[in-house]
């Protein structure tokens, strides 16, 4: 007998935790899911704050296709004159404040990190990092060591030293950060912590200690950025101007794509003493590029952005229910907030069961995930919400 693509799976591929949620899913159009059985599925989550123009957007395709007929990888990232990555570069920095104007692409949201930790060190000439607890910016080791969760992090010690954890929110915890910082990184809405919206004020007053000790400003937008919040980035609502902003998931339209964006004087000291100091093979590879590209221009021309506080808005309408206890969201990056993370995490199952893709946040299990595709229609948000209501009863009753 054929072994199945489910025993592959489990056999053959690396596994994450003890509980994957073990789709098979043949294809995927719009907002919607098709599995092996035919099974079809609203996505919610949009793949984890990927896919903000659904799946598959016709103009991300025909992006990809043309750059296809014309080359995919030529050479290490940083040497040949490609012309998806200057193209997307141009739109980027056009659509961002003149002091963020040169941009560094990676493969990953990670790597975003990785970067702009070590530009952060190399430019200022100091080394203490500051983060927030709750906060994730990646699993790699330099991400890891800043990452604001115990659990997550005590396994992988030794960690990188010298980085220090402050309260999200807690003003007083802003005066750790000193003449010795070389960077704060932050979200401007703690994501994984299950939608944490900054204090009023808060990143002002974080922006205006870091002016006062020359730390370096780091806002890791790899969730909140490309419209998600309701502005193209999330900063735009805040009135203030990070030093580095980090890219990565919707960035590459559904392709793997991160980048970290800074000052052109700043990002030049990664080229000299040493050269070669950051490098890496495939970071902005041409075909990421032409995707991210095309779905930067159909989110701007579109304007899908527009109808972001409105939807949050029809969600917010219909999603009440005693077993809610809370909703939170910046935008279309929501959190559902139950009594207990077993109620949770049944009615996420029930809701898979039922035909809607959601699921929890990694510091927050006893919170829903609801980030759905920007493109979502009203109708859709009624469905969606009828559907999560229904699965509640069902575990509640
Ligand atoms: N920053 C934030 C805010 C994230 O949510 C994530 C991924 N969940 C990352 C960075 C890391 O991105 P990647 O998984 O592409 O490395």
């Amino acid at each position: 007998m054929s072994i199945t693509n489910r025993q592959i799976f489990l056999q053959h591929l690396a596994q994450t935790s003890d509980s994957p949620l073990m789709l098979e899913i043949e294809r995927a159009e719009g907002l919607y899911l098709l599995d092996v059985s035919g099974k079809r599925y609203l996505d919610l989550i949009s793949g984890i704050s990927v896919s903000n123009l659904g799946h598959r957007h016709p103009k991300v395709i025909s992006a990809i296709e043309e750059q296809l007929k014309k080359y995919m990888h030529l050479m290490v990232y940083g040497e040949f004159v490609e012309t998806p990555q200057t193209q997307f570069a141009k739109l980027l920095t056009d659509n961002l404040p003149p002091q963020l104007n040169s941009v560094y692409f990676t493969n990953s949201g990670t790597e975003a990190t990785e970067g702009a930790l070590k530009l952060a060190k190399r430019f200022s000439n100091r080394s203490e990092i500051v983060s927030f607890r709750n906060s994730y910016h990646g699993s790699t080791q330099g991400a890891l060591s800043v990452l604001g969760d115990e659990n997550f992090r005590n396994a992988f010690r030794p960690l990188i030293p010298g980085n220090r954890l402050l309260h999200f929110n807690h003003e007083d915890d802003l005066l750790l950060i000193t003449e010795e910082t070389a960077a704060v990184i932050a979200e401007p809405v703690q994501a994984e912590a299950g939608v944490v919206i900054p204090h009023h004020k808060f990143l002002q007053q974080l922006r205006k200690r870091c002016d006062d000790t020359g730390a370096l400003l780091i806002l890791d937008e790899c969730q909140t950025g490309m419209g998600r919040t309701g502005t193209l980035w999330c900063f735009d609502q805040l009135e203030i101007i990070p030093d580095i902003l980090l890219l990565a998931k919707s960035l590459g339209g559904g392709m793997p794509l991160g980048a970290f964006i800074a000052n052109h004087e700043m990002m030049n000291s990664l080229s000299n003493n040493p050269a070669l100091g950051h490098i890496t093979t495939f970071g902005g590879h041409p075909v990421s590029c032409a995707a991210g590209h095309a779905a930067m221009k159909v989110l701007l021309e579109e304007n899908l952005i527009r109808d972001v506080e409105e939807k949050k808005n029809l969600f917010i309408e219909l999603l009440h229910h005693s077993a809610i206890k809370s909703v939170r969201a910046a935008g279309l990056l929501m959190a559902i907030e139950f009594e207990s993370e077993t109620i949770n995490k049944k009615t996420i199952a029930e809701c898979i069961q039922r035909g809607v893709i959601t699921d929890w946040f990694m510091f927050a299990p006893r919170c829903m995930r609801i980030v759905p595709p920007l493109i979502i229609s009203e109708e859709e948000i009624q469905n969606a919400c009828s559907i999560i209501l229904q699965s509640i009863d069902s575990i509640v009753s």
